[in-house]
């Protein structure tokens, strides 16, 4: 179609141009302004006659101009699409060439994609048994709890759980029986912690659980409630072990995964269905804490 400034409106379409936008013929889409064949808004909230403005003087200062524009039928149906403006002279006359194109489909096509990608990631970052957050979501998360803690000084404990003697559990009942297990246990995990918290499944019967802005040992009273309420599941109730790591200013997330983690170890040597809390030992600093302890 085509438009001759300044007027805005049409001064001639083809039959693909009055087709698209549902106009009786060719005499009405004539009477028609681009305005008229446009929503008040553009998406971008821009009001359409400013943007029309805008439009018109990139094409005319530029020769041409492509973008997408939301246009709207004779019938009201706003559909988004792309624009080719193209200046041509024609003696002392302006015109203004239009190629539009209707990207309904594509647009959709898009939005199915982003959907598809948004619950991809969420699968990635997620556990299927028990739809706990995953070892890889728990990563990203303690990195940004630390930036955060870093800014606010606030303190950040890690708890490190594992089910004791579970494989007793799975020879005994089976393993049907012990994935039922795992799943309740994440349920205590939900309940027993706050909405800022984050438990996760960190593998196997192996579970974690950040806690942002925690002071002193209120990660220790957080695990003692959790390995509380374990022992109310009915049937068998399992035990659990607990490890409870702080985070100090000077160390990463990989090492206060690791000082939660000997202090789980220690609560197994201890005797299980126990929490204990990692102190630094007099003469050993974190150095000493070997990556695959
Ligand atoms: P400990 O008290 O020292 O932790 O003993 P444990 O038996 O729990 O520890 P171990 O690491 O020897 O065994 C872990 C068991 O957890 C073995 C494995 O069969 C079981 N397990 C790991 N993942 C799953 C799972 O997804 N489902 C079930 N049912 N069992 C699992
Ligand atoms: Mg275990
Ligand atoms: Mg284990």
């Amino acid at each position: 179609m085509t438009i001759e400034p300044p007027s805005l409106n049409f001064t001639s379409a083809n039959a693909a141009a009055i087709k698209m936008f549902g106009a009786a013929d060719e005499a009405e889409f004539l009477s028609l302004s681009v305005g008229e064949l446009s929503p008040p808004r553009q998406p971008d909230g821009t009001p359409t006659p400013q943007k029309m403005e805008e439009t018109l003087q990139i094409v005319l200062q530029e020769g041409s101009h492509f973008f997408e524009w939301a246009h709207c039928r004779r019938n009201g149906e706003v559909f988004p699409a792309t624009v080719l403006l193209t200046k041509l002279h024609f003696g002392d006359r302006t015109i203004i060439q239009a190629t539009v194109r209707d990207i309904t489909e594509r647009k959709e096509t898009e939005r199915k994609l982003e959907e598809v990608n948004a619950k991809l990631t969420e699968l990635s970052m997620t556990d299927q048994l028990t739809g706990l957050p995953n070892r890889r979501q728990l990563d990203q998360k303690i990195n940004e709890e630390i930036t955060r803690s870093k800014r606010t000084g606030k303190g950040l404990a890690v708890l490190m759980l594992d089910l004791d003697h579970f494989k007793q559990v799975n020879d005994q009942y089976g393993h049907q029986k012990g994935d039922e297990i795992l799943q309740q246990f994440a349920e205590v995990l939900r309940q027993e912690v706050r909405d800022m918290d984050l438990p996760s499944r960190f593998g196997g019967e192996e579970f974690c659980v950040l806690l942002p802005e925690i002071e002193a040992d209120e990660g220790r009273n957080v695990a003692e409630r959790i390995r509380g309420s374990v022992e109310d599941l009915s049937d068998p109730a399992p035990t659990v072990s607990v490890g409870v790591g702080y985070w100090e200013p000077d160390i990463s997330s990989g090492g206060v995964l690791r000082r939660a983690d000997r202090a789980l170890y220690a609560a197994k040597e201890a005797g299980r269905n126990c929490v204990v809390t990692y102190c630094k030992q007099p003469g050993k600093d974190d150095q000493n804490l070997s990556d695959s302890a």
